[in-house]
């Protein structure tokens, strides 16, 4: 037998490449199970060629660390063949690791081709020597170099599997693991090496002359360490690249919920705290007070002239106002109050640790700061606030109790003239029932014919004779007596009640103008009030044209009175509207002109036939120039339109004369006529002389 000897540097440099090898493969099955698609058939690929070459150059190298007191050589087709066996194992064991599980059989089996591959490589390569005669190999060890070869494949293939996900504790891990996979290689690499016996007197056909083998050895050597290299470093790179993908994604998604949980506690708008913080807030209050016996004040607050200043200005006008005003409140009050907002316009504050002064100061200075003006768009705007005080826990020890309370007593603010607070008393309990009961009720008034005109007369300016009358709607409440208008047309309108009881009021008028008619009294002409609510429904227009029609009307004896804001909310549908109405004969009142914001030029589009001076113009003319000066211009704007103007509210003898100076062509007025049931009227239809109707 020829005595074989090993460079113990390539020994030691194959022990490393083993390792490198090892560690590669481990790194690469970690990468492909985190990729997807095609990167993962990639790195599958690339991991695959990187690690067989590993592990045939840990075995290549150890056969050039062994020497034969013969040359040797090696046979470059047989060589690559080896390096293929190689390459395919690796990416069957790859392949193997990177599925969803690992089960014993697939396991046991993967760890016996994975093995047999192993092992085929190195006898590949040994044949690759092309000795003469044929390498004894001593069948014991032969056999236990395959058993190494498989058991090291089994638990080089559980232990990939086990540790390949990537984290930052998994490093450390798979470097000891290759330390312990490279031995396994190294290993059975040796126990096949000293398996093969070289019988004297043999010859290694495939030797070449010349060439040194230590540096086909340093050749391999480098080519492996640069292939292992790049596909490590490629490697280690694209996990940073992910980590901070991932770094960023995981920021996006805590800031995405971060704010999810802002909006389902805050409002879009005005970003301050909506009604679920807020009932969080008062529950959390009142437990302190329970614990302490500490009190709280609970503000409601509501806007004054919010809903002109939207009708007038349009939504977003409305929208940049309601901003404004969260600002200012959320700077006007201390960190630990809570300004919440409600609902349209409508905020709460929720003041702890105060006593009734100090909501009284709290209080004062929140009507200050809403009532200065507002500047939006180039539009100075005026609006004020109406505020309802609960005092907690004693006027409500419950959340929506306190809630409801405050809100009471902002009600009764408002009916206070507005733009001032109210501390909440029980009596506003009852009241608050009360109004509950009377839509009750309301809802049965027109069924059970509880509602009756009154009609007011107009006069030509200044003493007659008559010229027209305006509806006005009474309720005759079976317990409460007659009911005014001012009472229950908010309520109606709130619950939309006002739909079924405006369509009877048309009726009824115009029931009224064919009996007063067919009579033979005055023919004069009868204006009905129409509700914004009945302003925005869409069926308006074939209404009226259908009642005037049953009752056998002319249309041009019927006066619609719309309010300014209404007819200015939405812009283009109320003048379809006014113009269908208009085209039709009706006649057009432009009611309570003065008390929005429409611009006079604006009056132009409209084809308004009259307009109704506010009565509260009328009320101030006399001490007012500025009031005076408004409803001068008004009736000269009016008069170069052709638009008849109409004074409301005339209560004395001097306004009577100022307006009729003034210009104004028509009065309406308690010093005139009140309003009255239409047997009433009869009387007066005596003095009229002249029909209106021109
Ligand atoms: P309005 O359209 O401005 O009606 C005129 C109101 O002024 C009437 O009050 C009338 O009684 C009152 N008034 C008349 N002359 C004088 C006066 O010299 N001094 C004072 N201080 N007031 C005077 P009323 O009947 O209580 O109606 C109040 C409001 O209710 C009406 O204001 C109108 O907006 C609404 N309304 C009345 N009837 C109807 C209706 O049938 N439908 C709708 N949608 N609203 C109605
Ligand atoms: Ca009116
Ligand atoms: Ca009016």
């Amino acid at each position: 037998m020829l005595q074989g000897s090993y460079n113990s540097l390539l020994v030691l440099f194959s022990l490393l490449v083993a390792v490198l090898a090892a560690y590669t493969s481990l790194e690469m099955a970690g990468r492909i199970t985190t990729a997807t698609g095609r990167a993962a058939r990639w790195w599958l690929t690339g991991g695959a060629f990187a690690m067989g070459l590993g592990i045939w150059s840990m075995h290549f190298i150890g056969m050039l660390a062994f020497s034969l007191p013969i040359r040797l050589g090696y046979d470059p087709v047989v060589t690559l063949l080896s390096l293929s066996i190689a390459v395919a194992s690796s990416a069957f064991a790859l392949w193997l690791v990177c599925q969803d599980a690992l089960p014993t059989g697939r396991l046991a089996g993967g760890a016996v081709l994975m093995g047999l591959g192993v092992a085929g490589m190195h006898y590949t390569g040994m044949a690759a020597m092309q000795m003469k005669p044929g390498i004894d190999y001593d069948a014991g060890l032969f056999a236990l170099s395959i058993v190494i070869a498989v058991a090291a494949s089994g638990v080089a293939l559980k232990t990939a599997f086990s540790l390949r996900h990537n984290s930052r504790r998994v490093r450390p891990l798979r470097a000891g693991a290759a330390v312990v996979m490279g031995l396994a290689i190294v290993g059975m690499h040796y126990t096949g090496m000293s398996a093969a016996a070289f019988p004297v007197g043999s010859l290694c056909v495939a030797a070449t002359d010349g060439v040194n083998t230590t540096w086909v050895a340093v050749v391999i050597i480098i080519v492996t360490l640069a292939v292992t290299g790049v596909v490590l470093s490629i490697s280690v790179l694209d996990e940073l690249r992910l980590e901070t993908e991932n770094a960023a994604l995981t920021r996006s998604l805590a800031q995405a919920n971060q704010e999810l949980g802002y909006l389902a506690w805050h409002d879009a708008l005005t970003k301050l705290p909506n009604r679920v913080l807020l009932e969080g807030r008062l529950e959390e209050a009142l437990a302190n007070a329970r614990v302490d016996g500490s009190q709280f004040a609970l503000m409601f607050m509501d806007l004054d002239g919010f809903k002109v200043v939207n009708d007038a200005y349009g939504h977003q006008v409305g929208d940049r106002l309601l901003v404004q005003v969260a600002e200012r409140l959320a700077s006007a009050v201390r960190a630990r109050d809570t300004v919440a907002r409600v609902g349209g316009d409508e905020f709460v504050l929720l003041v702890p640790g105060e006593d009734q002064a100090g909501a009284i100061a709290v209080a004062s200075r929140l009507l200050a700061v809403i009532g200065a003006p507002f500047e939006i768009d180039g539009h100075e705007l005026g609006i004020s606030t109406s505020i309802g005080i609960a005092m907690c826990p004693a006027d409500g020890a419950r959340g929506h109790e306190a809630l409801m309370h405050a809100d009471a007593a902002m009600y009764h603010a408002k009916s206070l003239g507005r733009n001032a607070y109210s501390f909440f008393d029980v009596s506003m309990n009852e009241n608050m029932q009360g109004q509950l009961q009377l839509t009750q009720d309301l809802r049965v008034a027109v069924e059970r014919k509880q509602l009756v005109l009154h009609y007011q007369p107009q006069f030509a300016a200044p003493d007659g004779p008559i010229t027209g009358v305006e509806a006005l709607v009474r309720w005759a409440h079976p317990k409460r007596g007659l009911i005014g208008p001012d009472e229950f047309i908010p309520l109606a309108e709130k619950t939309g009640l006002i739909v079924p009881i405006g369509e009877w009021v048309l009726d009824e008028a115009c029931r009224q103008i064919r009996e007063w008619l067919d009579s033979g009294a005055c023919d004069w002409n009868v204006a009905v009030n129409l509700s914004p609510v009945q302003f925005g429904h869409p069926q308006l227009t074939s209404l009226v044209r259908e009642t005037l029609e049953r009752h056998r009307v002319d249309p041009r004896r019927l006066t619609i009175e719309v309010t300014e804001s209404a007819a200015m909310r939405d812009v283009d549908a109320s003048l379809r509207i006014l113009h269908s109405l208009h085209e039709m004969g009706v006649r057009i009142s432009i009611d309570d002109f003065g008390t929005g914001y429409s611009s006079l030029m604006y009056l132009k589009r409209l084809p308004a036939s009259e307009l109704k001076i506010d009565r509260g113009f009328v009320r101030e003319l006399a001490h007012d120039a500025e009031d005076a000066a408004i409803v001068s211009s008004v009736v000269a704007l009016g008069h170069t339109l052709g638009i008849e103007i109409v004074a409301e509210g005339v209560e004395t003898a001097t306004q009577k004369e100022f307006l009729t100076r003034l210009g104004c062509n028509a009065l309406q007025g308690f010093l005139l006529g009140r309003p009255v049931p239409a047997a009433d009227l009869d009387a007066l239809s005596k003095e009229c002389t002249q029909p209106s109707l021109s």
